[in-house]
């Protein structure tokens, strides 16, 4: 398709938020090939279009980029709060999670992604075992998901991981695959060295659960006599790069390991709360240099899939941490909620709305009184915004939501009578 948009603001991301107020946006196929003002267009010449919409001025940006999640999750939505995170963890989700069995993944990414698409959300960054299934639904939906391997000593094996590996960047243009494992507490020496190997063989970056907790780094400590970011390293895990989620209670060390490396902290505020993890130090991080981009982590844990909610916290709990109300500004949480996302997940081609680029775009709807005066769409979009704001997500070129209504070739209220089944199957 071919399509136009016109009578729209563009914030690029190309230069920090600034806006181009009479912009024009063209789509063909599955690129941007032009993004600009109006008055420039001359000397570019238009295809047959397929679609022209008039955007009555409001604004294009670039999709979030969900830079960690657990999208299958969505079961467990509600199910297991308010408990401490062991207790969650051990008691509550591992035995569910157990109980899943055939197309259950498959379905209940289906339910995430949709609420991806109402969040702006263009691409995810999942963790989580059977990665087929979660290919499979993203594919089968028009929606982009960058994998990170799930490894652990209950799940999967170094041979997996690499099969997987190795067959999921092949699977289909809207799918890649990074190796990873779920965190230092539940993967022993031998398949974190095995994990190095697969780094070094294919040039690659890995990433992790890190320092989600006080006692994660204590009992690293204990185990290891150091903690989790410098043990890592310390394997050769982050020869090529990679990174982190959550990324809380980090050392000196840790943290100038993140920036010699080149590694990415994805900060994950929301679940960050809801299991009383603690804060990032998202602006020690910013003045370091360090990466950082921004996940919802599992609709488990936080429990919705809103980078709204989670640009207001990122930037709310970093000026509570610094006592500083100027502590991690609007622009650069909307940066990493962006163009960061798109880099820590290698997407290179869809952080900004630039010709040559994958159109994976949004627009939001500015005629709302949540949206209005139109001081500063940046701070708006991070202070005031919302999904209601949300008026159309585009990915790859496809819309596959606008004004409500979902175009991913599944009704919404069938997934959500699965989704239903498929915990009532699991309670029993
Ligand atoms: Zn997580």
């Amino acid at each position: 398709m071919n399509i136009r948009f016109y009578r729209v603001k563009l914030m690029t991301m190309e230069d920090g938020t600034d806006i181009i107020h009479d912009g024009e946006l063209w789509v063909e196929g599955k690129k941007i090939t032009y993004a600009g003002s109006q008055r420039d267009i001359q000397g570019h010449f238009p295809p047959k279009w397929d679609r022209e919409i008039d955007g009555k001025g409001n604004l294009l940006l670039p999709g979030f980029k969900n830079a960690h999640t657990h999208s299958a999750m969505t079961f467990l939505r509600s199910y297991a709060d308010d408990l401490p995170l062991l207790d969650w963890l051990n008691k509550q989700v591992f035995p569910m999670e157990a109980k899943l069995q055939g197309d259950d993944i498959y379905l209940l990414c289906k339910l995430a992604l949709m609420e991806y698409l109402t969040s702006g959300i263009t691409a995810n960054f999942d963790m989580y075992f059977q990665p087929r299934q979660i290919a499979r639904s993203s594919a089968d939906c028009g929606f982009r998901t960058v994998l990170a391997g799930a490894l652990n000593d209950f799940v999967s094996s170094i041979e997996e991981e690499e099969e997987n590996y190795v067959e999921l960047n092949h699977f289909h243009p809207l799918i890649r695959y990074h190796l990873g494992f779920h965190g230092e507490y539940t993967t022993g020496k031998e398949r974190l060295r095995g994990i190095a190997r697969l780094a070094e063989k294919y040039k690659a970056p890995v990433f992790s659960h890190n320092s989600e907790s006080i006692s994660e780094v204590e009992q690293c400590i204990q185990r290891n006599g150091t903690t989790p970011t410098v043990y890592l390293d310390s394997l050769g895990i982050f020869q090529y790069g990679g990174g982190g989620y959550h990324c809380i209670h980090m050392s000196q060390e840790d943290l100038e390991i993140f920036k010699k490396r080149g590694l990415w902290a994805v900060t994950n505020p929301g679940s960050n709360v809801k299991l009383a993890s603690g804060i990032a130090p998202v602006q020690k991080m910013m003045d370091m240099g360090i990466h950082l981009a921004i996940g919802t982590d599992g609709p488990a844990s936080n429990n919705c899939l809103d980078m709204f909610r989670e640009m207001f916290l990122t930037t709310g709990l970093g000026k509570l941490r610094e006592q500083n109300a100027a502590a991690v500004e609007a622009d650069h949480v909307l940066w990493m909620a962006t163009v960061g996302g798109a880099h820590a997940m290698g997407l290179w081609d869809c952080d900004t709305l630039t010709a040559g680029k994958c159109a994976d775009l949004i627009m939001i709807d500015l005629h709302q009184p949540n949206m209005q005066p139109e001081n500063n769409l940046g701070k708006n979009l991070v202070y005031s915004g919302s999904k209601q704001n949300v008026k159309m997500t585009m990915v790859n070129g496809n819309i596959l939501y606008e004004n409500g209504t979902f175009y991913i070739g599944e009704e919404p209220e069938w997934i959500y009578r699965k989704a239903n089944e498929i915990i009532n199957k699991c309670r029993n």
